[in-house]
């Protein structure tokens, strides 16, 4: 009886561990991939053209089904931005968002070394992973940051922060990753290899994307083999991608000049030696840089945006301090422009017997640019399938300058500008602008970007390792 009887709970006990082992077998089920892949293809290339790991339709579908995710976490963002390297509250709710997708991440990246100069701890950056944390690797990137500026259209999702807005949309940028991160969440076990999701600091001035190439957002394993960024584009009409090979921004640096005389009455200059007017002659000066100094087949930007001095209307100030940026398309012209405003200033000042000394940022940013060949075998045809046209809208390099670059210089990368000027939703400001406003529509589109830069990006990449053996 008691033999019978133990018989019985062995049989029970070895139903109940072969229907756990059942259930854990269909929790850790892989989702197929829905088309055929085209890694077996032999490849004419590095960069040869891939296939999705799902049909085009089907993507397009399941990236629509997060708008309503994604729109929700723009405008939560929207409502606290916070400046560069102080983004804290911006990435506890990134990394909440993550934690409930169950997406593995750390945090702690983009930690500011250039105290002396720019305010905040930083170590607000996040390093998210989706896949079989091997190689190949694609690298998504979004910015977190926002401007010191006080948003001027009323809504109910109007920055809380006095002074503080998300006027460059780097809200939208991080909600389309985050997006991105839900749907590849999804299709993880799909497709092979690893897609890192970098979430910046700091985009703004603050080289946050640089911080995090020092720190090894790159390099450390699984090594980053491709990276895609987006920007959001008023300049372009919603449902267009715009985007061209080869430069696409700016190489950019700032500077601070302090021009030092003897202060007095102001009934009395000849006592003085005024820095006002040296000022004003270096001013007028450095216009005639562009003109003069750069090759006319090259591009440059010469502006001064910022001048400080004085205290009233009767005194000569001692001292009056200016800002400024100067840009180009290549590094080299770049250097010749700072080359050139550091002499002209000093000369001048000189000449009105003052003293000059110009400072300029802790780092520059150098020029974003398209890797040609990925361009034309993987951005090109991605943002032409997410283009309501089924085609890329070709673009001029503007002078914006955006630290993308950082990333862009070390590992072949294509950065998109996602159009967002629509005539249902009022959008005709212009980024940095207190009533630049965002058309929530495309954000999905964005979405649709990342993944399939991710996925395309991936399978190009399995492809061509197959192909080299
Ligand atoms: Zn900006
Ligand atoms: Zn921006």
């Amino acid at each position: 009886m008691l033999k019978n009887t133990a018989l019985c709970v062995l049989l029970l006990a070895l139903i109940v561990l072969c229907g756990a082992a059942v259930k854990n077998k269909k929790d850790k089920t892989v989702i197929k991939p829905t088309s055929t892949s085209a890694a077996n293809t032999p490849s004419s290339g590095w960069f040869t053209g891939p296939q999705s790991p799902s049909g085009d339709d089907e993507i397009r579908e399941i990236c629509e089904n997060v708008e309503d995710f994604v729109v929700n976490i723009r405008r939560e963002l929207h409502k606290f931005p916070e400046l560069m390297y102080k983004e804290i509250k911006t990435s506890a709710y990134i990394q909440e968002v993550l934690t409930d997708l169950d997406v593995q991440f750390s945090p702690g990246w983009g930690l500011n070394t250039k105290t002396d100069r720019i305010t905040g701890h930083g170590g607000t950056g996040i390093v998210a992973q989706i896949g079989t944390g091997s190689s190949p690797v694609v690298l998504l990137r979004a910015d977190i940051d926002a401007l010191p500026i006080t948003e001027e259209i009323a809504s109910n999702i109007k920055s809380q922060n006095e002074g503080r807005m998300h006027a460059c949309g780097h809200d939208g940028h991080t909600a389309m990753l985050l997006g991105a991160a839900k749907v590849l969440k999804g299709m993880e076990g799909s497709f092979e290899g690893t897609v890192k999701l970098m979430f910046q600091p700091a985009e703004e001035g603050g080289a946050g994307g640089k911080r995090m190439v020092e720190e090894g957002v790159l390099l450390d394993s699984p090594k980053v083999d491709l990276a895609f960024g987006i920007h959001l584009w008023p300049a372009l009409p919603s449902g267009t991608v715009g985007g061209k090979p080869g430069v696409v921004l700016a190489a950019c640096d700032r500077f601070e000049i302090l021009i030092s005389g003897v202060g007095g009455h102001a009934a009395m200059p000849h006592l003085v030696v005024d820095p006002v007017v040296a000022q004003a002659s270096i001013i007028s000066s450095l216009q005639t840089i562009v003109s003069r100094k750069l090759s006319p087949l090259e591009s440059g930007v010469v502006s001064v945006t910022k001048i400080e001095g004085g205290s009233a209307f009767n005194v000569i100030p001692g001292a009056v301090t200016m800002w400024g940026t100067v840009r180009s398309l290549t590094d080299e012209a770049l250097r010749k422009l700072m080359g050139s405003v550091e002499d002209i200033t000093k000369g001048i000042a000189e000449t009105h017997g003052c003293n000059a000394t110009v400072r300029w940022s802790p780092d520059y940013y150098p020029p974003t640019v398209n890797d040609d060949e990925l361009w034309f075998n993987l951005g090109e045809k991605v943002a032409s399938k997410v283009a309501d046209s089924g085609a890329i809208t070709p673009t001029n390099p503007t002078m914006g300058a955006e630290d993308f670059g950082f990333i862009a210089q070390s590992v072949p990368s294509n950065f998109y500008l996602l159009g967002q000027s629509s005539s249902t939703v009022k959008t005709d400001w212009n980024l940095h602008h207190p009533k630049f406003t965002m058309d929530e529509t495309v954000l999905k589109r964005g979405v649709e970007l990342h993944v399939r830069s991710a996925l395309d990006g991936l399978a190009m990449l399995a492809k061509n390792k197959k192909s080299e053996f």
